[in-house]
């Protein structure tokens, strides 16, 4: 357990579960540089339970960690309702295929090896959309209403929990109803600048997304273009 950096700075505690100590030492020398109070823990149930006690505003975690893997601890915190945003930090592709494919409500993915910087510029972007723009009425359509100041979602009357990825996509779509935005649109405006070279980030959070709001819900595909709400 190493603790030194553990008091969260004014932009929050970073947990990383990670049990490379060369890779646990860069992501927490550069989350630190860039303001954040790190702590890191290298065995996937003391990450857990790390995460529990600790309550960071955000999660780093590594696929591949002794007993308990970096699944199945988002899997663990989703379950308990806990939608702290996760990074995962892959070693594999068919490991981003997985968890892609698992519907675990992780918010992005780095593959190994990775920039710190990149990471850095991830859990910024994750963590400043959670803070949201300026705070606008809650909106309603097709069922689905949406709050960006409580950043609360309902679908035909039923709360549904969102990951911040997800509730940035549909507060994307739902602020222009009828709009069509195009994947390259919607990458830039709701993952930011990083160029992910392909729309298919996309077409899986929305696919994860219509399955939570369930139907009817706005999301409309424009073949060929992208999305839109309504129509
Ligand atoms: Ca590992």
């Amino acid at each position: 357990m190493h603790l030194n950096g553990a008091m969260s700075e004014g932009r929050g505690l970073i947990l990383v579960a990670e049990d490379e100590p060369a890779i646990a030492d860069i992501e927490r020398l550069y989350l630190s540089q860039a303001g954040y109070g790190v702590h890191v823990e290298r065995d996937g149930a003391a990450g857990l339970a790390a995460i529990r006690s600790l309550r960071p505003v955000a999660v780093i975690l590594d696929v591949g960690l002794p007993s308990m893997d970096g699944i199945e601890i988002c899997r663990a915190l989703r379950e308990s309702g806990d939608w702290t945003p996760v990074i995962f930090v892959t070693a594999r592709d068919d490991e981003v295929d997985r968890i892609l494919g698992l519907e675990l409500g992780a918010d992005d993915y780095l593959a190994k090896p990775f920039s710190p910087r990149e990471l850095v510029a991830r859990v910024r972007g994750i963590l400043r959309r959670q803070e949201g723009p300026p705070t606008s009425a809650p909106s309603t359509l097709d069922g689905v209403t949406l709050d960006p100041g409580r950043r609360l979602v309902t679908s035909n009357g039923r709360d549904v929990a969102l990951t911040s990825t997800e509730f940035d996509l549909l507060a994307k779509l739902m602020s222009a109803p009828g709009h069509v935005l195009s994947r390259e649109q919607l990458l830039s405006s709701v993952w930011g600048q990083v160029d992910y070279g392909s729309g298919r980030t996309v077409d899986v959070h929305v696919a994860q997304l219509r399955a939570k709001l369930g139907n009817p819900n706005p999301i409309r595909t424009v073949r060929g273009v992208g999305y839109s709400a309504g129509s």
